[in-house]
């Protein structure tokens, strides 16, 4: 049987030993980890006014990497979710609005500065700067986040390191460090990751009996 032992944990970093286990399904965690676990990024901007000397583009590409605390229970991937739309609804999409204009003095606008219509999914930071406005100059728009997967896009990776290293070979032992970005505990992605696996494994499983 599996054996797994936690060896360092908090928010950010998990070190687990797994014992009695082939190399390729610790392997395959270890890449879940990275590209299979999703998280909610901002994907979509409109931007309504923006008197700043910052494109549209790069400031939606910013937007983009900024981490956000994500909730697996409550969303869902966009094309797993029931409303089969492309706007998206509250079940796949969350909107964020940043509206900011500077008085009679340069304004650094942040991440904080984002007001998001679910009070959990909001910027892991308040001080990330987006855009540097000038006196006067304003910038209103909005911004609309949904869950996706590192392998689409990097924006959505759980993880900033996930590494695997051989404790001992010979007897199936390795330890698996994970270092999450912020927007999941190092924890939940451990378990999602897995969960992946399992659902990967039990849906080869179901083809296999059909060929057969
Ligand atoms: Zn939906």
């Amino acid at each position: 049987m599996v054996k797994l032992q936690i060896i360092e944990q908090d928010e950010k970093e998990i070190k687990v030993i797994f014992k009695d286990i082939h190399r390729s399904y610790v392997n395959a965690i270890r890449r879940f980890a990275i590209c299979e676990v999703p998280t909610i990024a901002i994907d979509e901007v409109v931007v309504l006014e923006n008197s700043s000397v910052m494109y549209d583009e790069l400031i939606a590409h910013r937007l983009g990497l900024i981490p956000l605390k994500t909730d697996l229970t409550r969303y869902s991937l966009p094309e797993e979710c029931d409303c089969k739309s492309a706007l998206g609804c509250t079940k796949c999409r969350v909107l964020l609005v940043l509206d900011v204009e500077a008085g009679n003095r340069t304004r650094v606008v942040y991440s904080g500065d984002l007001r998001s219509e679910d009070d959990f999914v909001k910027p892991t930071s308040d001080s990330i700067p987006i855009v540097k406005l000038a006196p006067k100059q304003a910038i209103k728009l909005e911004a609309y986040a949904r869950l996706g997967k590192g392998k689409e896009h990097a924006k959505w990776q759980p993880a900033t390191v996930s590494v695997l290293t051989p404790v001992s070979e010979e007897e199936d032992t390795y330890m698996l460090y994970i270092e999450s970005l912020g927007s999941l505990p190092s924890s939940e992605i451990l378990s999602k990751a897995t969960e992946i696996l399992y659902k990967k494994l039990l849906e080869f499983a179901e083809k296999s009996k059909s060929v057969m």
